[in-house]
């Protein structure tokens, strides 16, 4: 893309034309090199308008409720003047080469909201590319004006922590019921709530949910870190009803404000900046080693060499850091 051509895509990015944010999205996930950086020349020159939204990472098994409670809160949302964005981080699709977050068909009323945009996850490349590329995603919405991003991931592998990297708040949802056994959520999930949000709390499950909420209450006092300024909340909602919504933005809302105040939400976010250049340093050089067919067939047999128990990881890091001057 010629640089006039990325002149005219900010200027109608800029004023928030939908189709320029999804075309500009395309140029930042693709692999040619020209237009990956007519994306970085996009970035750069945008870089002053992002920002300014409420980021938000939201996770749960598949069927907790995850597209349900996102198009009912992202419909009250955008009722009440906001302009919303779903993004989602799905490192299985590295593998199906397809998205089972983020699809359209999932959030019926948001699907056709003029004030909402939907994106599914990049469907290509390791956790650390798809969660690199989500986050310059998130800032061409921020220009293109959407002040609230939603960014849902499954709760498999290390996918939750990158999300968590990439917002300011991270919401985990849980099931009623299964309260007791915590549902096989790793430890490590719990630690990076922000709040927990125990759904489909309607009807016969509403006293099921508030039990399992108690039992999340007391997880979370246990394992969480003691904070003066923000005890997680576990609240009981219902996407399906929309039960509960009002007080999970209420305790958004709540969080940035306390954080703002002590510029710790800044803190956050430049302590994030931070991680990601390392992320995308780590990408380059991966990149660079994996670059020419030599460096390749080296690797390829070094690495045979360490599976079958012939060469030590030591002696072939070390071939590998003398072959490339390092
Ligand atoms: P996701 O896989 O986490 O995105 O979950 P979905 O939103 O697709 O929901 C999975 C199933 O649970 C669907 O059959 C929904 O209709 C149902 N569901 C979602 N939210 C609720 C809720 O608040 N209450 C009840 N009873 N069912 C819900």
């Amino acid at each position: 893309m010629s640089a006039p051509d990325v002149a005219a895509l900010e200027r109608k990015l800029l004023a928030g034309d939908r189709a320029a944010l999804a075309r500009a999205i395309t140029l930042v996930e693709s692999k040619r090199e020209d237009r990956r950086a007519a994306a970085r020349t996009l970035l750069d020159s945008v870089l002053p308008r992002t920002g300014g939204a409420v980021r938000i990472g939201v996770t749960g098994v598949p069927g907790v409720g995850k597209s349900t409670l996102i198009d009912q809160l992202g419909s009250m949302l955008t009722a009440r003047g906001h302009r919303l964005a779903v993004l989602a981080v799905d490192p299985s699709s590295t593998r199906t080469g397809g998205s089972i977050l983020g699809d359209k068909t999932r959030m019926a009323r948001l699907a056709v909201d003029p004030n909402a945009f939907i994106r599914p996850s990049p469907s290509s490349g390791t956790l650390g590319g798809v969660a690199a590329k989500t986050r310059e995603t998130m800032l061409l919405c921020e220009a293109a004006g959407f002040d609230v991003l939603l960014v849902e991931t499954v709760g498999v592998g290390q996918s939750e922590t990158a999300v968590s990297d990439l917002t300011d708040f991270f919401l985990v949802l849980m099931l009623p019921g299964a309260g007791d056994e915590l549902q096989g959520i790793k430890k490590g999930v719990l630690e990076l709530a922000d709040m927990i949000a125990v759904n489909k709390a309607e009807g016969d499950n509403a006293a099921r949910a508030r039990a399992a909420a108690s039992e999340y209450r007391t997880a979370l006092s246990i394992l969480a870190p003691a904070s003066s300024l923000w005890t997680p909340p576990v609240i009981t909602v219902s996407g399906l009803t929309g039960a509960g919504l009002d007080d999970l933005w209420a305790k958004v809302l709540d969080h940035r404000a306390r954080h703002e105040a002590k510029g710790l939400l800044a803190e956050r976010r430049r302590a994030q900046d931070v991680k990601w250049m390392w992320a995308m340093i780590e990408e380059r050089l991966r990149a660079r080693l994996t670059r020419d067919a030599q460096t390749r067939a080296l690797l390829a047999r070094l690495e045979a060499g360490v599976a079958a128990g012939e060469t030590s990881p030591t002696a072939a890091a070390e071939e590998v850091a003398t072959t490339l001057g390092l």
